[in-house]
C-alpha cells in the first residue's frame, strides 16, 4: 500500500517521499487508517516495525487539516533517546507544516529546562517527553493542557518496567478527557492491558505479530564462562573483518568501562566506546554520533539503548551477557536488521543464565543454534535447560545434619518416604 492511498494531504506526502518511505509497513497499514478517523488505538508492535511514523502521521494529518492552537499533542516515551528521535522525525514528516514541535526530557542543564518552559509556555503543538520530566514542568503550572487532542503512550511496557506508572497516571490527570489515545508496547502483559482499559476508550487492537526478532536477523549463541567472553569476541572480530559497527549490550552499568578497557587491551587501535545512563545528555548524544558516523566501531550499551534507537547499518548485536527482561532480547537484537537488512545477533549465555535463555526461547518461539566454543578459549559449560536439569535430579529437603538431599527422579529405593516419584 502506498501513502497516496492513505489520502493524507500534499505537505505531508511530499515529507514522506522525502524521507524515502515507499510502501507503508504492515502496522502502518493497519493503524493509519483507523487513527486518522479518530479512533483510540492499542498496538502491539516492536520498534523496526515502522510504529512511529504509525502515530505521526495520523497526529500531523489532523493538525494540517483541522488547526493546531497550542500545545495538541502530547507523547509520552520511556527515554531521552527515543523523545530526541521520535522529534527528528516529527521534524521531518512536519518539514513542510506549521507544526512546532519539542522534545522535553530531563538529566541536563539549566539553559535546557529554560528552553523547555518557552515550548510550553509559547504553545507548541507537539511535545515528546519522557514521564519525569513533563511532570515537573506539569507541578509548576504554566503548562496550558486544554487544547490536547491526541496522546500517545509509546514503549509502555518499558514505561511500566522502569516504574512510571504513577507518573502517566498523574499526566492523565491534567489532560482532556476527549481525545484521542494511542498507546504501543512491545508486549501485551496484563498490567499493559489494565492500563488500556483504564485509559482507551473503544480502542481498535492492532497486533503486529508478537514479539519476535524481524526475519533479517541470523542469531547464535554460545555456552561461555563469564572469564572468556572477551577472548570471544576478539575471536568472533577475526572471523568477521568486514563488520564496521557492532553494539555489544550488558544489563549492568558497572560492566561497560571494564568491558571497553578489555577490548581495548586485547585488539590493539579498535575504535571502541561505551555509553549508559550514568552519561550526561551531550556525551551521550556525541558518542551515539560517532557511532552512528561509523568513527566508532564498537559501543558498549546498557539496554537505555536497546528500545527504539534507529542507527542504520549495525551488522552484529553482542549480548554479552542475557538480559532479565525476554523482551529486552528483541528490542536489543531488533538494532540489527533493521528496516528489512540482514544483521546477526549472537547471545554469550553462563550457566547461570541458562534460565533466561530459555524463557527468551519461549517468547521468539524459536532454539537459538548453540555454536561449539573455539576450541582455543578452553572447554565450554554445558547447555542444559532447567527440564533437562531436573529429570536428573530432584530435591526432596534437607538432611538431619542440615545439607539438601537429592533423589535422581527414577528412584523408588532412595526414596523410601515418597514412594515412586513418577507418579
Ligand atoms: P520505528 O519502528 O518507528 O522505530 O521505525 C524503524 C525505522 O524504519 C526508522 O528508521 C523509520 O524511519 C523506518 N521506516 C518506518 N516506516 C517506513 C516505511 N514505510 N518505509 C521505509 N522506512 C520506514
Amino acid at each position: 500500500m502506498t501513502f497516496e492511498e492513505f489520502n493524507i494531504n500534499e505537505k505531508l506526502l511530499e515529507a514522506i517521499s522525502y524521507m524515502h518511505f515507499e510502501k507503508a509497513s504492515p502496522i502502518q497499514e493497519q493503524a493509519i487508517p483507523v487513527a486518522m478517523e479518530g479512533h483510540d488505538v492499542l498496538a502491539c508492535a516492536q520498534t523496526g516495525t515502522g510504529k512511529t511514523a504509525t502515530f505521526l502521521i495520523p497526529i500531523l494529518e489532523d493538525l494540517v487539516q483541522n488547526g493546531a492552537h497550542g500545545f495538541t499533542s502530547l507523547i509520552v516515551v520511556p527515554t531521552r533517546e527515543l523523545a530526541i528521535q521520535i522529534d527528528q522525525e516529527l521534524q521531518g514528516f512536519s518539514y513542510f507544516t506549521d507544526t512546532t514541535s519539542k522534545a522535553v526530557y530531563g538529566g541536563d542543564k539549566g539553559m535546557d529546562w529554560d528552553d523547555q518552559k518557552r515550548a510550553f509556555t509559547e504553545g507548541t503543538n507537539v511535545i515528546v517527553a519522557t514521564p519525569g520530566r513533563l511532570i515537573a514542568h506539569l507541578r509548576l503550572g504554566y503548562v496550558k493542557c486544554n487544547n490536547i487532542r491526541h496522546l500517545v503512550l509509546d514503549e509502555a511496557d518499558r514505561m511500566l518496567d522502569m516504574g512510571f506508572i504513577d507518573d502517566i497516571r498523574q499526566i492523565l490527570g491534567y489532560i482532556p478527557k476527549k481525545r484521542q489515545t494511542m498507546m504501543f508496547s512491545a508486549t501485551m502483559a496484563p498490567e499493559i492491558r489494565k492500563l488500556a482499559n483504564s485509559i482507551l476508550v473503544n480502542p481498535q487492537m492492532i497486533s503486529i505479530a508478537i514479539a519476535k526478532p524481524a526475519e533479517g536477523v541470523k542469531q547464535a549463541a554460545y555456552m561461555v564462562h563469564p572469564y572468556q567472553k572477551i577472548n570471544l569476541i576478539t575471536h568472533i572480530l577475526a572471523q568477521n573483518p568486514d563488520y564496521d559497527s557492532i553494539l555489544i549490550f550488558t544489563s549492568t552499568k558497572k560492566l561497560i568501562n571494564s568491558i571497553v578497557h578489555s577490548i581495548r587491551k586485547t585488539i590493539q587501535g579498535i575504535e571502541v566506546e561505551g555509553i549508559s545512563s550514568d552519561f550526561e545528555q551531550n556525551e551521550r548524544e556525541d558518542v551515539l554520533l560517532r557511532f552512528k558516523a561509523k568513527q566508532t566501531k564498537i559501543l558498549v550499551a546498557t539496554d537505555v539503548l536497546s528500545r527504539g534507537i534507529d542507527i542504520k547499518g549495525i551488522n552484529l548485536v553482542i549480548n554479552f551477557d542475557v538480559p532479565r527482561d525476554a523482551a529486552d532480547y528483541v528490542h536489543r537484537v531488533g538494532r540489527t536488521a533493521r528496516a528489512d537488512a540482514k544483521g546477526e545477533a549472537i547471545t554469550f549465555i553462563s550457566e547461570a543464565d541458562i534460565p533466561k535463555f530459555v524463557r527468551i526461547e519461549s517468547l521468539i518461539e524459536k532454539s537459538v543454534e548453540k555454536l561449539p566454543l573455539p576450541a582455543e578459549l578452553g572447554e565450554a559449560p554445558v547447555w542444559k535447560t532447567p527440564a533437562e536439569q531436573s529429570k536428573k535430579k530432584r530435591f526432596y529437603g534437607k538432611r538431619s545434619n542440615g545439607k539438601r538431599r537429592f533423589f535422581k527422579k527414577n528412584s523408588r529405593k532412595e526414596n523410601p518416604r515418597k514412594g515412586n516419584t513418577n507418579q
